[in-house]
């Protein structure tokens, strides 16, 4: 008997093409994220397995697994050969902690198997039972349950816990998009949300130095690190709009700076996304949080792009993403108190449900090309894994 792991993918109804492509994604992503332990993934039936690993990394591998899209659930498992003997042997040592209300539940793949699956359970069942005087039978309330299943490889799996995964797609699966990724609580969370859907993300932070401290944009670098473990390798474009800033301050109505850096923000962005082949930019934005987020702002804003404008929080309570972000761990970085370009020159009262052709009059005072033009040239790129 040998420990492996199971692996059980989600989106059943993949057909075709798609199918080959997400199994292929998904094959690829595993093995990526394990690239620094030594195992081996197969896969067969609907199913991956990995086998061939050291126990000690068993945790590890856990960790990992539970951070990859497009795998629904998974169980560490230990695999015999498919004779009653071994299996029933298998079965005593992996119950052998039972205590309480237990069950066996048998799944028999393979119809050549000398015995249909309520008969493995049943029999199995009564040899525990036999054996462990700390354990009883309830087939509708158990503590515990002891998954026999029986695969047309000739080899059988049995385990006690099934592990959720994160679900979605594999990474790579649904293009490529860019994550305007501040250091605040909800745009981790909102490039989580579209890695989860299959979407492949590099970043672009923007920062305002010497009027926000490096820290603030370390922060940054930190939330993309984490985010890593779920996407892959992840690019930071990091843009000053420290000058752009300057300029709205010198010229502009101040009630208006939040609205106007924002469009600046976003065409920046948009530029590097065609001129890098992202197909869609992604915000943390969410309907009624701040005042650049009610719907007349977002509109205002968002009238400088014409790419897709993914914002995938947008119907979430305050309260959902944080636990979202705990979840994925990015919170306690995210809450760390290091300012964001956004409190830079921030008015008293800005305005919270702008008028288009009153913001166009006031960007006539500042000669945009130039001005998106600087920002591009002096951006650096930095890459969180390499550091
Ligand atoms: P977050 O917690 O993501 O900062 P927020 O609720 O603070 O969001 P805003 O500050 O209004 O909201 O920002 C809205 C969105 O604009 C952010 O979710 C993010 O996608 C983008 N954004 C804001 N500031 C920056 C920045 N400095 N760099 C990159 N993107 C930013
Ligand atoms: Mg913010």
């Amino acid at each position: 008997m040998r420990q492996v792991i199971l692996l059980r993918y989600s989106e059943i109804h993949l057909k075709g093409k798609n199918r080959i492509l997400f199994e292929k994604a998904l094959f690829e992503n595993i093995n990526f994220s394990l690239k620094d332990i030594e195992h081996q993934l197969k896969k067969f039936s609907g199913r991956y397995i990995i086998s061939d690993f050291n126990e000690i990394y068993l945790d590890n591998i856990v960790d990992k697994l539970t951070k990859i899209a497009g795998i629904y659930s998974f169980s560490v498992a230990y695999e015999v050969d498919s004779k009653y003997e071994n299996i029933l042997n298998c079965a005593k040592k992996i119950t052998k902690n039972f205590e309480g209300a237990f069950k066996v539940s048998t799944n028999r793949a393979d119809k050549t198997f000398e015995l249909d699956s309520m008969s493995v359970s049943k029999k199995i069942g009564a040899e525990i039972l036999s054996i462990n005087n700390k354990t009883f039978v309830d087939l509708f309330d158990p503590k515990n349950i002891l998954y026999i299943d029986i695969r047309e490889n000739k080899k059988t799996y049995l385990f006690t816990e099934i592990t959720l995964g994160v679900g979605g797609m594999p990474v790579g699966t649904s293009g490529k998009g860019l994550l305007l990724l501040s250091g605040g609580i909800d745009s981790p969370v909102a490039g989580w949300r579209m890695i989860k859907r299959g979407m492949k993300i590099d970043c672009i932070h923007f920062e305002s130095f010497p009027h926000t401290s490096r820290a603030a944009e370390q922060k940054a670098i930190d939330l993309a690190k984490v985010l890593e473990q779920y996407n892959g390798k992840i690019k930071v474009f990091v843009v000053s709009v420290a000058k752009i800033q300057e300029a709205i301050h010198a010229v502009c109505d101040p009630e208006f700076m939040v609205t106007i850096v924002r469009r600046f923000m976003l065409r920046i962005a948009q530029k590097l996304a065609k001129l890098h082949d992202y197909q869609a930019l992604i915000t943390g934005e969410s309907l009624g949080q701040v005042a650049s987020q009610t719907i007349e702002s977002m509109a205002v804003i968002g009238q400088v792009v014409d790419l897709p404008l993914l914002k995938p929080l947008i119907g979430y309570d305050k309260q959902e993403t944080v636990e979202l972000a705990k979840k994925i761990d990015t919170y306690d970085i995210s809450i760390k108190p290091y300012d964001d370009c956004c409190t830079v020159f921030l008015p008293d009262s800005p305005v919270i449900k702008p008028k288009l052709s009153k913001v166009l009059l006031q960007e006539k005072n500042l000669n945009i090309d130039l001005l998106i033009d600087n920002a591009i040239n002096s951006m650096r790129i930095r890459f969180p894994s390499e550091e």
